[in-house]
């Protein structure tokens, strides 16, 4: 078994897309082990997303991620990491295979609904980010 963080990023939000992209990760078998509604601060943002600090994209990305509350999301399942980003699809929208969640509910390539982790080490380092061990079930 594997775990990997999922974040129902702002935009998913407040579009009221939280529950069918649960209802799909559900389906899709993974099993959901935390899970918590959060506004992250501009600050907390820029510390999750720290190891894209000097990218062009950072100060946008970081706005957008503390705009309004996300669903942070534990997620395990057998390869879970692989799993969970072959189900969201490439990272721009417009270039996501039909069927993905980036395909069906991404706006543009920040706003693209949904994060995962990408690795064991930063999956490691995410859920430690936002969840206790006391928070994990
Ligand atoms: P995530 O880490 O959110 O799961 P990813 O691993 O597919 O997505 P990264 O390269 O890690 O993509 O970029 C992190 C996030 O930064 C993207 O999900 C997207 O919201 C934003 N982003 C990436 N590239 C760009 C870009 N060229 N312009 C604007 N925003 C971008
Ligand atoms: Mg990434």
């Amino acid at each position: 078994m594997e775990r990997t963080l999922a974040i129902i990023k702002p935009d998913a939000v407040e579009r009221r897309l939280v529950g069918q992209i649960l209802a799909r990760i559900e389906a899709a078998g993974f099993t959901i082990r935390a899970m918590r509604l959060q506004h992250l601060t501009k600050q907390e943002a820029e510390g999750f997303y720290a190891v894209h600090r000097e990218r062009p994209f950072f100060p946008s990305l970081t706005a957008f991620m503390s705009s309004g509350p996300c669903v942070l999301v534990a997620l395990e399942a057998p390869d879970a990491i692989r799993t969970w980003r072959a189900l969201m699809g490439a990272t721009d929208p417009a270039r996501a295979d039909a069927g993905t969640l980036r395909k069906e509910f991404g706006s543009s390539i920040e706003r693209n609904a949904t994060h995962g982790s990408d690795a064991p080490e930063t999956a490691a380092f995410e859920l430690r980010y936002f969840f206790r061990g006391m928070e994990i079930f």
